[in-house]
């Protein structure tokens, strides 16, 4: 598929960047599970965060597919790093479409250069997949709010400035009593637990946030009362085509890795590229790793022309995260026992593609979602 001008050279500065900057040190981010400080700072300062955000407010002011080139190179690199483009990109995208103008200059611009970190806040103990079921409440105090309880498994919770959460405003009205506020972590009463121990994405910094009679100013809600719901469903789309660009990064990650061991490592005399089950394994994931790819471009492209991409985001998303379950697991194959082995990159690899198939909604989520739209009508 070829790509016009502009988004090819916004891929090729994100896959220099990823060259040079993440995968020297994935490796290392992975075995310390450190948060990618400098990598972060370097990214806002390279305009790879913000990629659809406005211009004005210091964006790239491109589009989705834009977002999901950038997105598979960057996650080529490093997933975990990849995931800090897609979380900034969640919170812009909803602070561009709901916020007010005070709102945008304060926080975009903040966002986009690095200057400060955002979570983004909606799973709870008792709601994951569910999140009708979320008990977090925010209550009218004085001219301003009152936010209570406790939210986990957030990304960036250990590190974040801001924090955009999902309360209820109203505890009889179910979904439509549901808003999101735009919490400074600074605040008294918000407190920060300690951060998971993960299968992969190990530098990604994930855990609690707890938030106990914080007093919340009038002007922290984001968006219209009630319709919190809503506005963070509606950016579920582009932030899935975002995972699914993620996912096809490393596939290609693991490609990559795959073709050089087959023409290194020698069996029997010859390389084992020469076998045809390896050959046969290395043309599947080249298969299906381009077919993850075009599903991706093809809803970034529907998100972009304004139609409905719910279920081409939808089917993009679980294509992607289950082939690169599937195909990292075929890679450590083709590597036979080193590809256990902690310290080479299919390892890692295959443990960072799992979480694909869990966050940004469950791929059984997301096939709910292809079949309502497909029994619709
Ligand atoms: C590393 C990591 C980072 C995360 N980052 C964030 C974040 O930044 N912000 C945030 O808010 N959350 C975040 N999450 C939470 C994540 O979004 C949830 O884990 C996810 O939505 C699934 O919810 P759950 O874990 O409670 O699983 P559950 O909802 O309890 O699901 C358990 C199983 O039941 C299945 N299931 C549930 N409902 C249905 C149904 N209707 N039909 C068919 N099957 C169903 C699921 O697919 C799954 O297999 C993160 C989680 C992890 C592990």
């Amino acid at each position: 598929m070829k790509l016009p001008i502009e988004h090819q050279q916004v891929a090729d500065m994100a896959r220099r960047f990823a060259n040079e900057r993440i995968r020297p040190q994935a490796e290392r981010l992975d075995r310390e599970e450190c948060f990618a400080g400098d990598i972060y700072r370097a990214m806002g300062e390279s305009g790879l965060f913000g990629i659809t955000a406005p211009e004005a407010h210091g964006g790239a002011g491109m589009d989705a597919l834009a977002y999901s080139l950038v997105m598979e190179e960057l996650s080529r690199g490093y997933a975990s790093v990849a995931d800090q483009c897609g979380l900034v990109e969640l919170v812009t995208t909803l602070l561009h479409a709901h916020g007010t103008g005070a709102q945008q200059r304060q926080w975009i611009p903040a966002l986009v250069s690095a200057g400060k970190r955002a979570a983004y806040c909606i799973t709870e103990a008792g709601a994951g997949s569910d999140v009708s079921g979320i008990q977090t409440t925010a209550t009218r105090s004085g001219d301003g709010w009152t936010l209570q309880g406790s939210k986990l498994w957030i990304h960036n919770a250990p590190v974040a400035d801001v924090a955009f959460v999902l309360a209820r405003t109203d505890v009889q009205a179910g979904k439509r009593g549901m808003s999101i506020f735009i919490v400074d972590c600074a605040l008294p009463g918000v407190s920060k637990g300690p951060r998971e121990h993960k299968l992969g994405q190990r530098s990604s910094q994930v855990g609690e946030l707890h938030f106990e009679n914080v007093r919340l100013p009038a002007d922290a809600l984001l968006g219209a009362e009630g319709r919190g719901f809503h506005m963070m469903m509606s950016v579920l789309d582009k932030g899935r085509v975002g995972i699914a660009a993620l996912a096809v990064g490393i596939l290609q990650a693991a490609l990559e890795a795959c073709i050089e061991q087959a023409r290194m490592r020698r069996q029997f005399g010859q390389a084992i590229a020469e076998f045809q089950s390896i050959q046969f394994m290395l043309a599947d994931m080249a298969k299906d790793t381009q077919a993850a790819r075009l599903l991706v471009r093809a809803a970034a492209c529907q998100l972009d022309a304004g139609e409905d991409a719910t279920a081409a985001a939808a089917m993009a998303k679980c294509f992607a995260a289950d082939t690169a379950v599937a195909q990292t697991s075929n890679a450590i194959q083709i590597f036979g026992g080193s590809g256990y082995i902690r310290g080479y990159e299919v390892e890692r690899l295959y443990r960072d593609a799992k979480i694909t198939q869990i966050y940004e909604g469950t791929n059984q989520i997301q096939r709910v979602i292809i079949a309502r739209k497909l029994l619709k009508g």
